[in-house]
């Protein structure tokens, strides 16, 4: 029978390029939930919404439509934000220094759950972001919480802009991920906390191919 696998955990531990690898192997769904959220947060910067006027807000995530469309030429999939493909712009540092934030505020949280709730009726389907295995499914059968070194993170993080054209320093990037984490664990509605039937895994000294087998070896079990 086909299932759930969430994976959560700290920012830039390899969440989404094993969550995407394992559902290519499954033949699974697969949804950055992330990339929702930074969505969400390319639009709020954009139209300038206050992230403190309730009203504003609610209107906001009126206006707001989110989808992945499948892009046959390169194979994967792509965020649209209102029908434009926002792929590239949303995992900019611009974004990237704003979304923690803008994932902090309630009525985006709640949006977002109910978005990925429907999403997630057909089972099948790897999910990875900061509260699939504690708000959004909890009651997927197969539960990951990824960790791993700040350091190691920010290496590779670093890389995967470096390849986009993006040179960051390595500071800005550990700033970057330490202030995520911060505000993600401390955040009222729904904080990043690893489900008590969540199984760790430190992706510090693996590589992805290591995570990959590892995350599929747990869901055949
Ligand atoms: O996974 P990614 O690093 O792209 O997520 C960007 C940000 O979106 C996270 O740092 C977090 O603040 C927020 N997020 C969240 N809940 C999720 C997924 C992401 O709050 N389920």
């Amino acid at each position: 029978p086909k299932i759930v696998i969430a994976i959560d955990g700290y920012s830039s531990c390899g969440k989404s390029t094993t969550a995407k690898a394992v559902a290519a192997k499954m033949n699974y769904g697969y949804i950055d939930t992330g990339a929702m959220y930074r969505a969400v947060t390319l639009f709020f910067l954009k139209e300038r919404v206050s992230f403190t006027n309730q009203k504003e807000i609610e209107a906001a995530l009126d206006r707001i439509h989110i989808t992945f469309n499948f892009n046959a030429r390169i194979g994967r999939n792509e965020t649209c934000l209102n029908s434009l493909n926002v792929e590239e712009e949303i995992r900019t540092m611009y974004v990237s220094n704003q979304v923690s934030e803008v994932s902090a505020i309630p009525e985006v949280r709640w949006a977002m759950v109910a978005q990925q709730q429907k999403m997630g009726r057909r089972r099948g389907l790897v999910m990875d972001g900061r509260d699939i295995g504690t708000k959004v499914f909890p009651d997927a059968e197969v539960k990951v919480f990824m960790t791993a070194d700040t350091y190691i993170r920010a290496k590779r993080r670093q890389q995967e802009l470096l390849a986009k054209g993006e040179l960051i320093n390595l500071e800005d990037i550990i700033k970057n991920i330490e202030k995520r984490d911060l505000i993600d664990t401390t955040r009222s509605e729904s904080p990043l906390v690893q489900a008590p039937d969540a199984i760790l895994l430190d992706t510090s000294h693996m590589t992805i191919e290591e995570q990959v087998d590892w995350v599929i070896e747990l869901a055949d079990r």
